[in-house]
């Protein structure tokens, strides 16, 4: 008995399309004729690539997009020299009020 890659191929790609689609609250009824599967594959290798490259939504402390942990709140604060964003954890929840001023433009301690 042969494997059909095509065919697992087709049905990954078609399975992460359908939980983007669920997950974005999108279209659930897209082609699934082997033409559209390649558009879909590239659309999905562009969605990484497009994530991955982007750096400028992250922590620029801890590197991550999110906090992960469930004690930590989703608060970005931008400091007012460099403009970089930094979780407001990350940087031990300063006032909100004042101006901020990342650990990097303040320079050495
Ligand atoms: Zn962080
Ligand atoms: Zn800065």
């Amino acid at each position: 008995m042969a494997i059909h890659v095509e065919c697992l191929c087709a049905k990954y790609v078609a399975v992460i399309k359908f939980a983007e689609a669920i997950l974005t609250g999108g279209n659930l009824n897209f082609p699934s004729d082997p033409d559209n599967i390649v558009v879909m594959r590239e659309d999905i290798d562009q969605t990484l690539l497009n994530e991955s490259e982007d750096l400028s939504d992250l922590c620029m402390a801890c590197g991550n997009k999110y906090p992960y942990t469930d004690d930590k709140v989703d608060t970005w604060i931008e400091c007012d020299s460099c403009s970089g964003w930094y979780h407001w954890d990350c940087m031990s929840r300063p006032s909100i009020e004042e101006v901020f001023i990342c650990p990097g433009c303040q320079g050495p301690l």
